[in-house]
């Protein structure tokens, strides 16, 4: 049996960031940049006014107060989107609105609150109105002006190779007109369940039969991680069928099966690996989870990493958390898949009798400036509620033979 890290760091060592792809902007939230992504133009283009009100030469306002107003005529009127044709000579103002570009000669905006214009006035009609306004406050150069290139310079590297995209990131690279990114592409993981007694959901169970949960729990976790789910359906418990099914998957990037790895007769991923492929390791120091299989099966040429997860479908689950997740991870080209870790006080016991890591599922709650751990329930690995309700793993280190009420564990948040 080796260690969690150790079964981690070898499963690693066989998955590699995949080459970067060309891909509409928004496709690409949570994929990872893959070059260095270079500004194209100023944001803002040019200076332009912050506010609805007047633009003008703030020298012309010098004095203006409430009881002693400054005239200015009004020479034309501007929303965002249009350029104001000439240059605003001394003693003349714009009416302008929010985005609108400063016209040329004026260098400062006061807002319609702090003018005479009356409330609600609406746009188009200055001309039919008055054609001067009162400035009731002096303002200073610049004032409620947005200048050109403030938030981004031509030439400047907005996102470094390998920064992540969230949804602003999308938001900026649409705001310096990139329709597409090159990102590293998503691995696409060929997912296979195993067992004569597993059957697809929608289908009539006879007697003996279960569902096929593990297929959907895992789709959905890789979908979650960034990856792209491919369902090769289920292969009975023969060498041959699962070697037939396991085919299916070899252009994918990642090959997971869930089930026949524990010792039972039945058991034959570990054969499949053993004769076309490589089996690398089958046991892992934790629990749930002590059966993983992990190797590289191959055909020809082609040799793609497989997981083999159990078929209990928490152990399922928890191993793919632990072992998947961060595979998709680096495939995706992302370093951050260490889950955060809290320290929480257990609010019941949880043993651990064969000195194997336990993963417990567990309610985080925060009370009084401390998180609290209380499990779902019973802990049975077949009984997939209990990772329903879970938001964390509660974690016991395999050296420690259980904690008590009170003792303080390190959780690991699953969202
Ligand atoms: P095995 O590893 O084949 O011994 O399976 C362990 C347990 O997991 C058995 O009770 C199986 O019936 C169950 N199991 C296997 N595959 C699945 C699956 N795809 N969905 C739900 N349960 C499964
Ligand atoms: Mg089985």
């Amino acid at each position: 049996m080796i260690s969690v890290e150790e079964a981690l760091e070898r499963i690693l060592s066989h998955v590699h960031v995949l080459e970067p792809e060309e891909r509409p902007i928004l496709d690409a939230l949570g994929q990872v940049v893959a070059e260095d992504v270079v500004a194209p133009l100023d944001i803002p283009p040019h200076d332009n006014t912050a506010m609805d009100g007047y633009a003008l030469r703030a020298a012309d306002t010098r004095g203006a107060r409430e009881d002693a107003p400054v005239t200015l005529r009004v020479v034309g009127e501007l929303a965002a989107g249009y350029l104001f044709e000439g240059e605003v000579q001394p003693g003349a103002a714009v009416r302008i609105m929010t985005g609108a570009p400063m016209p040329r000669g004026t260098d400062a905006v006061v807002p319609f609150e702090e003018t005479d214009e009356p409330a609600g006035r609406a746009f188009g009609s200055f001309a039919k109105s008055r054609d001067v306004v009162g400035i009731l406050k002096a303002a200073r150069p610049g004032a409620n002006v947005r200048r050109a290139a403030e938030d981004v310079r031509r030439g400047q590297t907005i996102l470094r190779a390998g920064a992540l995209l969230h949804p602003a990131q999308v938001g900026v690279l649409a705001s310096l007109g990139q329709a597409t990114v090159r990102v590293h592409r998503r691995p696409v993981v060929a997912i296979l369940s195993t067992g004569d007694e597993v059957r697809e959901p929608g289908e009539p169970l006879r007697p003996g039969q279960i569902y096929d949960s593990n297929a959907y729990s895992i789709s959905a976790m890789v979908q979650a991680s960034g990856g792209i789910p491919r369902r090769l359906g289920i292969a009975k418990d023969t060498v041959e069928a699962l070697t037939a099914k396991l085919r299916g998957g070899l252009d994918a990037d990642l090959l997971v099966t869930s089930a026949g790895v524990s010792r039972g007769d039945y058991d034959v991923v570990k054969d499949v690996l053993a004769k076309e492929g490589e089996v690398d390791f089958w046991t892992v120091r934790m629990r749930p989870g002590k059966p993983l299989a992990f190797g590289t099966f191959s055909s020809g040429a082609r040799r793609v990493p497989h997981i083999g997860l159990p078929g209990n479908p928490v152990s399922s689950m928890v191993s793919f958390e632990l072992f998947g997740r961060p595979a998709i991870f680096k495939m995706l080209g992302r370093g951050d898949w260490q889950r955060p870790l809290v320290r929480a006080v257990v609010d019941e016991a949880i043993a651990n009798t064969d000195a194997r890591r336990v993963y417990a599922r567990a309610i985080l709650t925060q009370r009084e400036d401390r998180w609290h751990a209380a499990l779902t329930g019973p802990q049975g690995s077949g009984m997939l509620t209990s990772m329903a309700q879970a938001n964390a793993l509660a974690i016991v280190p395999e050296d420690v033979p259980g904690v008590a009420p009170g003792d303080e564990v390190d959780a690991m948040l699953l969202e």
